[in-house]
């Protein structure tokens, strides 16, 4: 008898209920296998979890409680890495992503809700006497029903900076996972069921189309803030969206990221770090993906040969063949839309590996690319400009810092940059003088629950992480208390 196929239910107020919108398929991006179904959901469903959120913000205690919402999130992140394996394995499935990858995006979800359910009692205000015989309290409330729209390029990671300071911070949350991704986060409404510290209702998950039903989540009256993760385009929409109600909003979106190569650099170092970390990881469908290789002039001959050596050998298949380091791009639609830029990119820059599908035996089941990478590329070019979101690398020699810096800064994007440099005076100019949330030096991709990270320019709005992050979540109220003489 063939396998059953899973139909996830949306998770709405305690509740697994089915929409009547029907089933939506996921498939394998590594080799067009059916995976599960999930609801297709309509605005009626969005509403209903909406209402459930409202509902149980209102009328439990989890908003003043602390110590009840530190002990649900420690649960919450001793499960998930109880399961962190399964987990992974069906991230790697949906995604087909190195099983690495997943395996430790899986721990990230049980590390950032660990480091935030200790938070939880930490939410503190301020207080004053701004004149005799009166007393201020600035306090710290949560901000009430907060919205989740995460993308599929890293469900799980995505979710937990989200989803875990909501809760600390004492909301109810409605989430709305990525299509191609749903059921990495749907396994996750039976962890939330399975703890009763959580009151029903405080954690949704609505599965469904961006449009309508995230747009939903995004528009509604009820839902006091809004935290997206994805495109900025679809970001800017959200914006639109959430001014009905002034809604607060945190938006993490795309990068153009420079990794920056000195001349004085450790060579291996810097040549592993822009090739491991930067382009190529995750299929380069990552924000933080440095792309754009700035490499000065002194190396540049001498690091294009390298990668030409190092590249064309990085192992391309499923996640779940040992080895693996580059996984297929996530649908068919990427795959068109990053050959679209890897075409245009023959014509503004010199094609140096790749640069072309790969259909050899089981690779043309699924939406495999060849790691791609272009030397000479302009600064102006629109591989350069443009979040291709797919394994393309763009190297552009440089003169000195100040053109460097220059360059980096050069596009719509400040989400991350990185340096190489043993020179501690180019190390701060480039820390103080590139836009950016995040400055890696002689490093990259370090991101710590307890650090802030976020986007300047049309990066995002925000911060996520650490203590900026958490306060994300809360409003301040001001109490003043008139003392009688
Ligand atoms: P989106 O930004 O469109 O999707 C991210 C999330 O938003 C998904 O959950 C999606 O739902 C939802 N969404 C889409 N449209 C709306 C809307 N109008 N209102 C509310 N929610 C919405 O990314 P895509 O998946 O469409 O990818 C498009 C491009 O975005 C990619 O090619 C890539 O370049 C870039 N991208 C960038 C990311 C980043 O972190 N910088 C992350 C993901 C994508 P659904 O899945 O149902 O469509």
């Amino acid at each position: 008898m063939a396998e059953q196929v899973t139909a996830y239910k949306n998770f709405i107020a305690g509740e697994w209920r089915e929409s009547e919108g029907g089933l939506f398929e996921v498939t394998s991006p590594a080799n067009g296998e059916l995976l599960y179904r999930a609801q297709r959901s309509t605005v009626d469903d969005m509403r209903a979890a909406i209402a459930a959120a409202r509902e149980v913000f209102e009328m439990t205690e989890w908003r003043d409680d602390p110590n009840a919402r530190t002990v649900a999130l420690s649960k919450f992140s001793d499960a998930v890495r109880e399961r962190h394996q399964d987990l992974a394995t069906r991230l790697t499935r949906e995604s087909g992503k190195p099983i690495a990858i997943s395996r430790g995006e899986a721990l990230r979800l049980a590390e950032t809700t660990s480091y935030f359910a200790g938070l939880a009692r930490w939410i503190f205000g301020r207080s004053q006497i701004p004149q005799p015989n009166s007393l201020s309290l600035i306090i710290r409330e949560p901000v009430g029903v907060v919205g989740i729209i995460v993308p599929w390029n890293a469900p799980l990671a995505l979710l937990a900076r989200a989803i875990a300071p909501a809760l600390a911070a004492g909301n109810a949350v409605v989430v709305k996972p990525a299509s191609y991704t749903a059921g990495s986060t749907m396994e996750l409404g039976k962890i939330f069921e399975s703890i009763a510290e959580f009151p029903r209702g405080i954690v949704n998950l609505v599965t469904g189309p961006g449009d309508p039903v995230g747009a939903e989540l995004a528009r509604h009256d009820d839902v006091d803030m809004i935290a997206f993760t994805g495109d900025t385009s679809t970001g800017r929409e959200i914006m639109r969206l959430a001014s009905g109600n002034l809604k607060k909003i945190s938006l993490e979106l795309g990068g153009k990221s420079p990794t920056i190569v000195f001349a004085d650099a450790n060579f291996d170092r810097a040549i592993r770090g822009a090739i491991n970390a930067a382009s190529f990881y995750n299929a380069g469908q990552i924000c933080i993906a440095g792309t754009r290789v700035l490499v000065e002039e002194g190396v540049h001959g001498q690091f294009v040969e390298r990668v030409k050596e190092i590249v064309p050998k990085m192992k391309v298949g499923p996640g779940w063949e040992k080895g693996v380091e580059v996984g297929p791009v996530i649908s068919e639609a990427q795959l068109a839309k990053v050959t679209g830029y890897i075409e245009q990119g023959k014509k503004e820059a010199r094609l140096v590996v790749g640069g072309h599908r790969l259909t050899d035996g089981e690779l043309a089941k699924g939406y495999f690319l060849a790691p791609t990478v272009f030397d000479e590329t302009p600064p102006d070019a629109r591989i350069a400009q443009e979040e291709i979101f797919g394994p393309v690398m763009g190297i552009t020699p440089f003169r000195d810092l100040d053109e460097a810096i220059r360059i980096a800064n050069n596009t719509k994007y400040g989400l991350v940059a990185a340096a190489w440099t043993r020179d501690i005076n180019k190390a701060m100019k480039i820390a103080t003088r590139v836009r950016a949330g995040s400055i890696w030096i002689n490093t990259f991709g370090k991101m710590f629950q307890s650090t802030e990270m976020g986007g300047f320019k049309q990066s995002g709005l925000g911060r996520q992480y650490g203590l900026e992050g958490l306060f994300e979540y809360t409003e301040l109220k001001h109490v003043n208390i008139q003392i009688e003489k």
